[in-house]
């Protein structure tokens, strides 16, 4: 499947899905969204019904695309899904996010707000915590989405320190995924406590409903200074401020710890 961002809740999309259908066609025509396996163009393939259930039980029909690649020898299709669902579950995505973290954060299953049986709860938790294929998925996706190669190298335990030391000497961008408890934390602390100050300068982000707004905001707050109100604003001031420490040659690294698999929507 490929995740696509969409700005809306699904309501906005049961209604305007049309819309969202002829951009991704445009972008799909214009080479601009591609396979994620081999690089190959697309056509629309089909199209289907899913439901979408909220936390209150709300229940909701949706139309998804089905998309084709034209390649000889892949032909695969894939789904193309707005982001505020997940893959394969009919539950809205915050719903989903909001039991898992509260379960994650030592609340018990049957204090969650959602209307699903235990079993279903425990199943979604489950699937978050085993979600790297996913964040995968949704990364190239979005990535493809915006026509930009950006290699992902993805790895766990093993060797992680090293390789985050590249990725920072290289300014890359750089997922580290695992199961619980294999050390990702761990590693991540380690590798800024091996950081240079006089070179490095580090920004640590944890936050579970990361926005691009909270983005620039946390950036901003770290180095001090206060942030625009408007986004776009607080972007551009974010990004001269980075530019400054660039300038001075500092390398800024900035790490990210996501609980969820929930997409960061950039
Ligand atoms: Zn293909």
């Amino acid at each position: 499947m490929i995740i696509a961002r969409y700005p809306g809740q699904w309501k906005v999309y049961r209604k305007e899905c049309a819309t969202f259908f002829e951009r991704l066609k445009a972008r799909m025509d214009k080479g601009i969204l591609r396979c994620p396996l081999c690089g190959g163009v697309f056509d629309v393939h089909s199209y289907y019904e899913r439901t979408v259930i909220e936390a209150s039980g709300q229940t909701g029909k949706i139309t998804i695309m089905r998309v084709i690649c034209q390649e000889t020898g892949c032909g695969k299709t894939q789904a193309i899904l707005p982001d505020f669902l997940m893959p394969y579950k009919r539950y809205a995505a915050v719903v989903i996010e909001d039991s898992f973290n509260s379960v994650d954060n030592g609340g018990r299953i049957d204090e969650c707000e959602a209307a699903a049986e235990a079993s279903t709860i425990m199943r979604w938790i489950r699937y978050l915590r085993y979600s790297l294929l996913i964040a995968i998925n949704a990364l190239q996706g979005i990535l493809l989405e915006k026509g930009r190669k950006i290699g992902v190298k993805v790895f766990s335990g093993k060797n992680a320190l090293e390789r985050l030391a590249i990725a920072a000497a290289e300014r890359q961008f750089l997922v580290v995924t695992g199961d619980s408890g294999t050390g990702k934390t761990t590693a991540a602390r380690k590798f800024v406590s091996m950081l240079d100050p006089m070179r490095y300068l580090h920004f640590y982000i944890s936050d579970s409903n990361l926005s691009p707004r909270n983005f620039y905001f946390q950036i901003l707050n770290q180095l001090g200074i206060k942030p625009k109100f408007f986004t776009g604003d607080a972007k551009r001031q974010m990004m001269e401020e980075l530019a400054k420490i660039i300038d001075a040659r500092r390398i800024p690294v900035v790490t990210i710890t996501k609980r969820t698999c929930a997409i960061w929507k950039c």
